[in-house]
């Protein structure tokens, strides 16, 4: 089975995580998506956090009745709903079960996709814990000083333990980012499973661009007619939230790069509908010992790279 289908020349979607998402700052960028034949994936937060949040008090959750329709508009219309945790905050099991539940009540069906939100406690090999090589684990530790043990989903003693639950409904987890566009230069194994972390079905990677400036740096047209006659496949990271639209009016160059990106033959299609073509063409092995170590050096280095070159 090939990857693609006939007349398109490469895969594209975005991961557009809902930190600092309302439905002002977010909703004209999807018409435009929408205009342009785009289908993408739009994680929410399903409830409320009455216990407050310090870095993520802006965004709105499916709580908000006008949010709740915006969103259901948008899987009407063919767009992908993710999970990103059942709020801003750090959720016991009990907490993340009905959220995972208040989706399939209004959605009919539970989200195929999940990513790690900031430092919420329930997140999922996080932390050290991303890095499944102990060498590397151990001086990721030393490095960021983290004492281990603080992200705790994949951990069945915790309360904020819900791994199994993960596994049995989500299919697909983003596990590492990096600054090019085509990831199977990078990930040509996505998705994948690693032995030692059994509560995730599949792994799969993105492109790092966290706000609008980091997107348009990105999608670059150069790198937008690159990916397409490489063929690749890119799966973009971003917020939409976080400067995408001011005043309703959507940043003008955002609007150019995805109108010059929607003239090529790209198949533009949601985030599980790429990866589940990648895995009809073969992909969705164990990885080697070997094969995770490269990936994490790799990931490192591009890391390491992309401090050096923004002067960080
Ligand atoms: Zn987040």
């Amino acid at each position: 089975m090939t990857l693609l289908p006939t007349g398109k020349r490469f895969a594209f979607s975005i991961l557009d995580d809902t930190d600092d998402s309302t439905l002002e700052n977010v909703e004209p960028l999807y018409a435009i998506l929408r205009d342009h034949g785009f289908r993408t994936t739009k994680t929410a937060w399903p409830l409320d956090c009455p216990e407050g949040s310090r870095n993520f008090f802006a965004a709105e959750t499916l709580q908000n009745k006008e949010y709740l329709r915006f969103v259901h508009e948008l899987v009407d219309q063919g767009f992908e709903l993710a999970f990103h945790g059942a709020t801003l905050e750090s959720s016991t099991r009990e907490r993340t079960l009905e959220g995972l539940e208040f989706l399939r009540s209004e959605f009919g069906r539970y989200p195929r996709i999940f990513c790690n939100h900031g430092q919420n406690r329930e997140n999922l090999y996080w932390g050290a814990q991303r890095f499944r090589t102990p060498a590397l684990r151990a001086l990721s530790r030393v490095l960021m000083r983290e004492q281990g043990g603080s992200y705790e989903g994949d951990q069945e003693e915790s309360r904020f333990f819900w791994g199994d639950v993960c596994r049995d409904v989500i299919q697909y987890v983003r596990n590492f980012t990096f600054e090019r566009l085509n990831l199977l230069e990078v990930d040509p194994g996505m998705p994948y499973h690693i032995a030692s972390s059994p509560y995730v079905k599949y792994w799969f990677s993105t492109t790092d661009a966290p706000d609008v400036d980091a997107f348009n740096r990105v999608l670059s047209r150069r790198r937008i007619d690159r990916l397409a006659a490489e063929g690749g496949v890119c799966i973009v990271s971003t917020h939409f939230g976080k400067g995408f639209v001011k005043d309703g009016r959507v940043n003008p160059h955002t609007a150019s790069l995805l109108s010059h990106l929607a003239d090529k033959a790209g198949w533009f299609v949601p985030v599980s509908e790429v990866l589940d073509s990648l895995l009809e063409a073969g992909r969705g092995r164990t990885l080697t010992r070997r094969e995770i170590l490269r990936l994490e050096l790799r990931f490192v280095a591009d890391r390491i790279r992309r401090r050096e070159s923004s002067g960080i």
